[in-house]
C-alpha cells in the first residue's frame, strides 16, 4: 500500500491537501495535516509510546518535522480529545511555534493545560468548542460532532473548505446507553451525509473486531463480584484519563464502604481536573490521600492506580516487584486490571500480572473477567456509519496495517468503491478536488524520538548502544600507567552494571590486563587511545569465552 516516495506536486486552486503525519501504522501520535489555499488546519497532535526495542526514548513524536517552515501558515490545531496519543505531542509542537490556536473542548483543553503547564509553556492560545458549534479558521469552517469514547467530551470535527468537506472521527464508539448519557450524534452524522462528506477518516482501531462493542455498563456486576469477594486491599489500574472506568469504581467502593485513594501522578492530576469540572462525581468523605492510608485497615480502602499496560516506573508495577515504599501486597490481595492491553505492551503487562501473582494476590483482567470494554467502534458501528454518512471518499486512520486494511474492506462492503478507499500511512499525500480524493505524493514522516528533555537528538547509534546496555550489561576499567617505567601505577579497576553483581568475577582477567598492559608498555606503546584497545580487547575476549556476552566495554588508561 505504500506509494511511491514521490515528492508531491505544487498544491493546486480548488484543491483540499490531507497528509496523515502519524497514527497509520502504530497505534499513537496521531496527527493529520489539511491544507488549503495555503493555509494549514491540524488535527490532533498525539505521541505513540515506544516499544522494547526503543530503550530510553521516552516518547515518539509525530512527523511535524514537515511543518518546520510552514508553521506560520497553521490557523490551528484541534484536539478531539484528551488521551496521550492525540495531545501528547502537543508541548513539543508549541515549543516551535507558542500561540497556534488550540481548539477542543472543555475537558481536552483542561488537560492540555496541565500539561502546558508541566512543559513550562504559557501564553497558550485556548479556543474552547463544544458540540454542535461551529466555527471558522482561516479557510477552515469547523463543526464539532459529540462522540463517545473511553474519556468524556471527545468530538468529531466536520471540515467545510472551498475544495471539500472532511469528517475526521476522532476516536469513537456507539456505546448506545453511556453512563454521560452522551452518545455520538448519528443525528448530526446523518445530516452532515445528506450535505455531503467527500473525505471520511475514520478510527480502525476495532475494525477487525465482528459486532459491537459492549456497553461501559456492563462492567458493573464483574466489578461488584470482585467487590463482593474481597476481603483483603484492591487495587483497580486502569487508564489515567478513563473518567468512567474511575467513576464505576468510585460508586462500587461506596457501596462497599471502601475510602478511595488515587495512586499515580497522572491518575490524581487528571481526576482533580475531571471532578473540577463535573464530569466525574465523588462523594463527600470518600478519597483520603496515600500518606494516610496507613490510618486505614486494608480491606477498608480500594487504590485506583496506574500502570494498566505495565509501564516499568509505575505504581503498579513497583507493588508487583515489591518496590513500592507505602503499599505492601500480601496473599488474598486482589488486582484489577480494569484496561485494554495495547499492542506493543503484552510483554510488560504480562511481567506485572506474574509478579503478582507470585505474591500470592488474585489478579482479575480483562482475560479472565469482563472488566474492560474497549473505547472503539466495532465492525458493526463502523458498518453504521459508512451506511449513514455514505462518504464519497474513506481515508481509514488511527490503526496498524491491518486495522486500516479491515476498515477500508468495511467501507467498501458498504459500496464504497475500492478506487474511492484511501489506504494511506504516515506522510502520504492525499488531493481531494471536485469530490475526488487521490494519492499525490509522500513526505518524510519518519519518528522523532524524545529523551528526556532533547528531541530528535537521539540517534539509530545511540539507540544501538542502549540496545547493548540493557541486554548486554556495561563494563568500566580504569588504570593508571608510568609510561616511561612500563609499569602499572594504578588498577585495573573494574566496574559492572548490569553484568553480574559479584565483582570479585573479575578478579582472573585483572591478571590479564596487567600483563597485557606490561607486554604492551614493553613493546613501546605508549598511546593512551592503543594502550585503552588492548584492554577492550582483552576483557572483550575473556568475556565472551566465559560468559558468553558482548556487553559494552569503556576502558580509560591515565599515563603519567
Ligand atoms: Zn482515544
Ligand atoms: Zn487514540
Amino acid at each position: 500500500m505504500s506509494a511511491a516516495l514521490r515528492t508531491p506536486p505544487r498544491l493546486a486552486p480548488d484543491t483540499l491537501r490531507v497528509t496523515p503525519l502519524g497514527g497509520l501504522g502504530d497505534i499513537g501520535r496521531n496527527m493529520a495535516m489539511l491544507e488549503v489555499d495555503g493555509q494549514i488546519l491540524l488535527i490532533d497532535c498525539g505521541v505513540l509510546f515506544p516499544e522494547d526495542d526503543h530503550p530510553g526514548v521516552d516518547l515518539i513524536l509525530p512527523g511535524f518535522e514537515v511543518l518546520a517552515d510552514r508553521l506560520d501558515d497553521v490557523v490551528g490545531l484541534v484536539l478531539t480529545h484528551g488521551h496521550e496519543d492525540h495531545i501528547g505531542a502537543v508541548p513539543y509542537l508549541l515549543r516551535q511555534r507558542r500561540d497556534i490556536p488550540l481548539i477542543g473542548s472543555r475537558l481536552t483543553l483542561a488537560l492540555v493545560r496541565e500539561k502546558l503547564r508541566e512543559h513550562r509553556l504559557r501564553d497558550t492560545d485556548y479556543r474552547t468548542v463544544e458540540d454542535g458549534q461551529r466555527v471558522t479558521f482561516g479557510a477552515f469552517d469547523l463543526e464539532f460532532v459529540a462522540v463517545n469514547h473511553s474519556i468524556p467530551d471527545a468530538l468529531a470535527v466536520f471540515v467545510r473548505t472551498a475544495a471539500g468537506t472532511v469528517l475526521h472521527t476522532g476516536d469513537f464508539k456507539m456505546d448506545q446507553l453511556p453512563l454521560d448519557g452522551r452518545i455520538t450524534d448519528l443525528r448530526a452524522f446523518a445530516r452532515l451525509g445528506e450535505e455531503g462528506v467527500d473525505l471520511l477518516m475514520v478510527d480502525s482501531t476495532n475494525a477487525e473486531v465482528p459486532g459491537f462493542t459492549t456497553p461501559e455498563r456492563d462492567i458493573a456486576p464483574a466489578l461488584e463480584r470482585v467487590f463482593a469477594r474481597s476481603t483483603q486491599r484492591l487495587i483497580v489500574a486502569c487508564f489515567a484519563s478513563h473518567v468512567h472506568r474511575v467513576q464505576q469504581v468510585l460508586d462500587a467502593a461506596v457501596k462497599h464502604g471502601r475510602k478511595v485513594v488515587y495512586v499515580g501522578r497522572s491518575m490524581v492530576r487528571n481526576m482533580k481536573v475531571a471532578s473540577d469540572l463535573g464530569y466525574l462525581h465523588v462523594p463527600g468523605n470518600t478519597l483520603i490521600e496515600l500518606k494516610d492510608i496507613e490510618n486505614h485497615r486494608p480491606e477498608d480502602v480500594v487504590i485506583i492506580s496506574t500502570g494498566s499496560q505495565g509501564e516499568p516506573l509505575s505504581a503498579l508495577s513497583r507493588m508487583a516487584n515489591r518496590e513500592h515504599p507505602v503499599i505492601d501486597l500480601e496473599r488474598g490481595d486482589t488486582v484489577v486490571l480494569a484496561s485494554s492491553l495495547i499492542p506493543g505492551n503484552e510483554n510488560a503487562v504480562y511481567r506485572v500480572i506474574n509478579g503478582l501473582a507470585k505474591l500470592g494476590a488474585t489478579v482479575v483482567h480483562k482475560g479472565n473477567a469482563m472488566v474492560h470494554v474497549s473505547g472503539h467502534a466495532s465492525a458493526g458501528e463502523l458498518l453504521y456509519c459508512y451506511n449513514i454518512l455514505r462518504p464519497r471518499n474513506v481515508m481509514p486512520v488511527h490503526g496498524e496495517v491491518r486495522h486500516l486494511i479491515a476498515n477500508g474492506a468495511l467501507a467498501e462492503a458498504t459500496g464504497v468503491p475500492a478506487d474511492r478507499v484511501v489506504l494511506a500511512e504516515d506522510g502520504t499525500v492525499v488531493d481531494l478536488a471536485r469530490g475526488r480524493a487521490r494519492v499525490v505524493g509522500q513526505v518524510d514522516c519518519s519518528y522523532i524520538f524524545v529523551d528526556g528533555s532533547t528531541v530528535g537528538d537521539v540517534s539509530e547509534t545511540a539507540l544501538t548502544d542502549r540496545r547493548i546496555l540493557g541486554e548486554e550489561g556495561f563494563i568500566s576499567v580504569v588504570a593508571v600507567v608510568n609510561t616511561r617505567s612500563g609499569r602499572l601505577i594504578s588498577g585495573p579497576d573494574i566496574h559492572a552494571r548490569g553484568f553480574h553483581e559479584d565483582a570479585t568475577v573479575f578478579d582472573p582477567v585483572a591478571g590479564q590486563i596487567t600483563r597485557a598492559l606490561e607486554d604492551a608498555l614493553g613493546d613501546g606503546v605508549t598511546d593512551a587511545q592503543r594502550l585503552q584497545q588492548v584492554i577492550r580487547r582483552t576483557i572483550g575476549r575473556w568475556v565472551n569465552t566465559s560468559y558468553r556476552r558482548r556487553p559494552m566495554i569503556v576502558p580509560t588508561v591515565v599515563t603519567v
